[in-house]
């Protein structure tokens, strides 16, 4: 059966934004329970991801790579390599993991009180 293409490469924009996002937004010196929480957090997103294809596809990838979650910077740098592998199956150009820190934002401001726990 033909997949939708459109679909599918609008479904995966929407997710690497949110997944990067995630990232970028949390603690620099999470607790234990929350570094629990982005690791289950990562598993499920494989698990659940609505592609098929793609699911098994990065499943193959996260066993390879198993999530970084002991800090904001490890846990962004692990996904945007992740997010490299997917772009490399899919000969896609490479994104500079040096620029990450800057690239996703939450849009939610100076409210560092209010960081996701
Ligand atoms: P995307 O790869 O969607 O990236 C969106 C934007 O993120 C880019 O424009 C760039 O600004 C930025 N970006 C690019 N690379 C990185 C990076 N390494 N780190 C941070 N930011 C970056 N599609 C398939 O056809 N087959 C698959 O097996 C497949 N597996 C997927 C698995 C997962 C978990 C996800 C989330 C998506 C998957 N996709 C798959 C979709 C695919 O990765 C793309 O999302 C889709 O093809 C649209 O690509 P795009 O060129 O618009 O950019």
């Amino acid at each position: 059966k033909l997949g939708n293409e459109t679909a599918k490469a609008e479904l995966g924009r929407a997710a690497w934004k949110l997944l990067h996002t995630t990232m970028a937004r949390f603690p620099d010196k999470p607790s234990t329970e929350e570094s629990a929480a982005l690791k289950s957090y990562i598993h499920l997103f494989q698990r659940l991801y609505p592609c098929g294809e793609c699911s098994q596809h990065f499943r193959k990838i996260i066993d390879k790579y198993p999530p970084q979650v002991s800090s904001r910077s490890t846990a962004a740098a692990w996904a945007c390599h992740v997010h490299n592998e997917v772009n490399k199956s899919l000969h896609k150009e490479l994104f500079d993991c040096a620029n990450i820190g800057d690239f996703y934002d939450c849009g939610c401001a100076d409210d560092e009180a209010t960081e996701p726990k």
